[in-house]
């Protein structure tokens, strides 16, 4: 049944219709998520369409459609008034991914506004905003006027979504969670590119996750829904290219909070930890991008030369520390990383075996993590600034039984338990030096985008 313009339509035929495998109208869709933004539309309602979208899945067209409704579903916010280019960079989600510490800086320091509005730890994956807030006093809860008021003075701003801002997928971003309605590249891509447009954006870098620690394990899966966001922003008017990263082993050592907190902070400095190379990289090709999308640099290759130059004359720092003075945060803490970190309880993990690191869980790594304390098992409830678990090796790496293979730092004693047996239970450690993961797999480009999505469809 096509419901004509005229005629009211219903919760109950639009879940039929996808049920049944037909595609929805976009007047359809933008009935959905402003039913949703209003509360006009049951929640079990919701999450039968959301089950039946899921089941079904959304074209391109649907995906498209129900991103613009998402993104008009509230306030907007005009970057057009930053009078500079305002570019932003998405990760899908992962463990120990800390690049937005350093891109936003990196990117604000060559010269371009920075709106990045942020999310909490989320399942097995980690929250920017949670991370953050482990500067004592920074303040992620800003008013969209002093959101700009501090990207006006600093270049950047990292803050969490307000209130009125895309409240449609605040509503359906809780249905899918408790509904097991996530894993979807229609659903995740107009969750993400809805807050993303939301915020104005002349371009948007997308570091979409693959491998054992992403939302999307599959790689097909992990290929689509980057073309697919980038086609989606694309046609939303935002330049867009997405860089399919590695997250088949933590980014970084630190994986936490303020340990995260505090290895972005040392990368800053110019610092080279070897165990933090590879956030450094990805960090300094997403930067790259920006510059480059954001008509900074002519290239990506020159765009990186800049982020690599904004990182080591200490361009960057001064940004992040400017940001983080503005929004309230006790720069202080700063001065001694080590002795800024409280935990509750540590231990040190040994190597229960000599071999290699061949396999690592990361899904199963990220919910230790989160059992430390560093993450929340209900919404809204609060993480431990402290806790989280530094991996001291990485994939590849050849361990003696009896080494270090990982520090737990957990809210009290009880608590250091679950995330060493997890740890155990996520890594295998074997005979035969394994396979090289490269960290960008491939780089997805409107061009590419578009080609993909037509081969997806033949
Ligand atoms: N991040 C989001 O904002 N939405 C999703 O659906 C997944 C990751």
């Amino acid at each position: 049944m096509t419901a004509r313009s005229d005629t009211p339509l219903h919760m109950i035929d639009v879940i039929r219709k996808k049920r049944d495998g037909d595609a929805l109208t976009a007047r359809e869709l933008a009935y959905v998520a402003n039913g949703a933004a209003a509360g006009t539309i049951p929640q079990e309602q919701l999450a039968a369409w959301l089950m039946a979208a899921w089941m079904r899945g959304l074209s391109q067209d649907e995906t498209r459609a129900l991103t613009l409704a998402m993104r008009d579903s509230g306030e907007r916010f005009s970057a057009a008034r930053l009078g500079k280019a305002a570019v932003d960079k998405h990760s899908t989600g992962g463990v120990g991914d800390k690049t937005s510490f350093l891109v936003a800086p990196i990117a604000a320091a060559c010269g371009l506004a920075v709106p990045m509005i942020s999310g909490r730890a989320l399942g097995h994956t980690g929250g920017t905003l949670d991370k953050l807030e482990s500067i004592p006093g920074y303040r992620t809860a800003l008013a969209l006027d002093e959101f700009e008021a501090v990207i006006k003075r600093c270049g950047a701003s990292i803050v969490g979504q307000t209130p009125s801002l895309v409240p449609a997928d605040r509503v359906l971003y809780a249905l899918r969670d408790r509904t097991g309605t996530v894993e979807s590249p229609g659903l995740i891509c107009a969750s993400i590119l809805s807050k993303k447009l939301a915020a104005g954006l002349n371009a948007l870098v997308l570091d979409v996750k693959t491998g054992s620690g992403s939302f999307l394990t599959r790689a097909e899966d992990s290929a689509y829904l980057a073309a697919l966001l980038v086609d989606t922003a694309e046609a939303a008017g935002t330049r867009a290219v997405a860089l399919l990263t590695d997250m088949s082993q933590p980014l970084g050592a630190a994986a936490g909070n303020w340990i995260e907190i505090a290895e972005s902070v040392r990368l800053l400095r110019g610092e080279r930890p070897a165990e933090a190379e590879d956030t450094r990289e990805l960090s300094l090709q997403l930067a790259a991008w920006m510059l480059h999308l954001g008509g900074k640099a002519a290239s990506a290759g020159e765009g990186y030369r800049m982020a690599e130059a904004a990182l080591m004359d200490g361009s960057a720092l001064s940004v992040f520390c400017k940001m983080v003075d503005a929004q309230g945060g006790d720069l202080s803490v700063f001065d001694d990383l080590e002795a800024a970190h409280k935990p509750g309880a540590t231990r040190v993990l040994k190597a229960w075996e000599t071999g290699y690191v061949v396999e690592m869980d990361t899904t199963l790594l990220g919910w230790a993590v989160q059992r430390t304390g560093a993450g929340r098992e209900v919404a809204g409830a609060p993480v431990d600034p402290h806790a989280g678990i530094l991996f001291h090796a990485r994939y590849g790496a050849r361990v003696e039984k009896g080494q270090h293979f990982a520090t737990i730092y957990a809210t009290n004693e009880a608590m250091l338990d679950e995330p060493a047996v997890l740890i155990r239970k996520a890594v295998k450690l074997g005979a035969a030096l394994p396979a090289a993961q490269p960290l960008v797999r491939s780089v997805v480009t409107r061009e590419k985008a578009e080609a993909q999505l037509r081969d997806a469809i033949r």
